[in-house]
């Protein structure tokens, strides 16, 4: 291809919620940018998702908030169910508030406001096979262009934003980023679109996303419902990785057959996906190279939700990026504030939670129906859980919670030290080493803590 430029100072891999935005601020920072997608142009954005996002992210990054095309509706807060549906908790707070979207038209307003903002080169259809190295240093890509022509483009660093599959995550020659990932770190999807008469069936609680915790019909994951407009719904649920069957006859059985009772309905769409649930990668970064979004396993483990993360790790992508170039110098020393942004910030919330997934993921349906129905957790607990990865509590609180969960002693000493080693490890994060000497050594206090659950865990199976 002709006219084609090859030389650059970031090239970002995917544009997604996270590339798009990376892209976009790298742009804006003046960087000389190259975007590229392996999809052709019409269809970025266009993923299998529950299509949910908190407003948060559009303040923070100062950007338009979905509406038009792009928004399908608004969203007040979340109703958690608990296996035996008899109790519901209805979580309500400027974070859990936001939007479903139409993912399509949302992922091409992303990707039209990244071009706007003066991205040097877009190429759609253009996939990154391998990376190119120099000194033991990124410094470009093999790419094949929408022609199928094999070129190199070079750059000073490459932000890797091609999602859960990423192949580059894979071809990286770093001893600080796992290549692959435990297949318990990650949850089975299903989901699908449909429509039907408002006369035919209403949608429920067409302002809330509603999520059942039920390790029977959804082992490991959950089921959700979440409204998109008056006639339709995106439903879904996940499970292990490893279950030993098809989730889409799961989803079947326990979700459209719960949920859609009426025969007048159009699919729209249809599809399944995997979800990383758990802390980021030990590091999103090495010589010439930073990873965000699914690539860097940047999902919130509780519930899985991606987009707002990876726009935030776009972001602060974007911006170590330029300070490296402004400083010359690409190496993971210049890139380790952007571990440390994204460890102190989300990743202390998100290692937290990784916590507490584990051990939810290990709960029977009767310990998850005791524990909701006799407030064990209230809503507002859950809150500061989700929105702070711990939760602090007072002595007056823990005695009423002894006397409430009195008759399995058992479960509630578990979920204390959970408690306890969720707050350690919160901190633990948020004091992540400004620099890689001190890493070695605050990875081995994190790989402490994660030992302690499981051998709570399994402590509690042996019981
Ligand atoms: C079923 C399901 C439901 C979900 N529900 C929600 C939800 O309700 N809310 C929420 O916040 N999150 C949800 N998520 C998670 C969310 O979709 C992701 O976390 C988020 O999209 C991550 O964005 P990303 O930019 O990292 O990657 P992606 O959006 O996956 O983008 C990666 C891009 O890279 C491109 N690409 C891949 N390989 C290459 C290559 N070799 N060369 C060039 N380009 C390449 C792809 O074409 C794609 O455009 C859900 C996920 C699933 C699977």
């Amino acid at each position: 291809m002709e006219n084609i430029q090859h030389s650059f100072d970031v090239i970002v891999v995917g544009a997604g919620t996270g590339g798009a935005i990376a892209a976009r601020f790298a742009a804006k920072n003046g960087l000389n940018v190259c975007l590229i997608d392996s999809k052709p142009r019409d269809q970025i954005g266009n993923k299998i998702c529950g299509d949910a996002v908190g407003n948060e992210i559009f303040g923070l990054l100062n950007i338009n908030h979905p509406k038009g095309e792009e928004l399908s509706c608004h969203i007040k807060g979340a109703k958690l169910y608990s296996p035996s549906l008899k109790k519901c908790l209805t979580l309500v707070d400027p974070k859990q508030a936001g939007y479903i979207v139409n993912r399509l038209e949302f992922g091409q307003r992303l990707l039209n406001e990244a071009v706007d903002a003066g991205v040097n080169q877009f190429l759609d259809k253009t996939m990154a096979l391998d990376l190119i190295y120099e000194n033991n240093t990124v410094s470009g890509l093999k790419v094949k262009l929408n022609n199928g022509e094999k070129t190199n483009f070079k750059s000073k660093i490459v932000i890797d934003a091609s999602g859960f599959y990423s192949p580059l995550r894979k071809l990286v020659k770093s001893s600080l980023i796992e290549k692959n990932l435990p297949r318990e770190d990650s949850i089975l999807c299903y989901r699908e679109i449909v429509e039907f008469s408002p006369k035919d069936l209403e949608v429920q609680d067409p302002e809330y996303i509603s999520i059942i915790l039920d390790q029977e019909k959804a082992p490991g994951g959950y089921i959700w419902y979440f409204p998109k407009n008056e006639s339709s719904v995106n439903i879904g649920l996940g499970a292990f990785m490893d279950y030993k069957g098809k989730v889409k006859d799961l989803y079947h059985k326990n979700v459209f057959q719960e949920y859609i009772k009426t025969s007048k309905y159009n699919i729209i769409s249809t599809g399944g996906g995997v979800v990383p649930v758990r802390r980021p990668l030990w590091s999103c970064a090495d010589n010439g190279i930073i990873l965000i979004g699914d690539s860097a396993c940047q999902v919130n483990p509780l519930h899985g939700g991606g987009i707002d993360p990876s726009m935030r790790a776009g972001y602060y992508a974007a911006n170590s990026a330029t300070h490296a170039i402004e400083k010359n110098d690409y190496s993971i020393n210049a890139l380790w504030e952007y571990n440390h942004r994204i460890m102190t910030s989300f990743g202390a919330e998100f290692a937290a939670l990784d916590l507490l997934r584990i051990v939810l993921q290990t709960l029977s349906n009767d310990d998850l129906n005791f524990g909701l129905e006799r407030d064990i957790l209230t809503g507002e607990e859950i809150l500061q859980i989700s929105s702070k990865g711990g939760l602090n509590l007072s002595i007056i609180s823990l005695a009423a919670k002894t006397i409430k969960g009195i008759s399995r002693p058992k479960l509630l000493l578990d979920l204390n030290f959970l408690r306890i080693k969720m707050n350690e490890i919160n901190k633990l994060y948020k004091s992540f080493p400004k620099g890689l000497d001190k890493f070695p050594e605050w990875k081995e206090r994190v790989i402490s803590v994660y030992d302690k659950i499981k051998k709570m865990i399994v402590k509690t199976k042996k019981k």
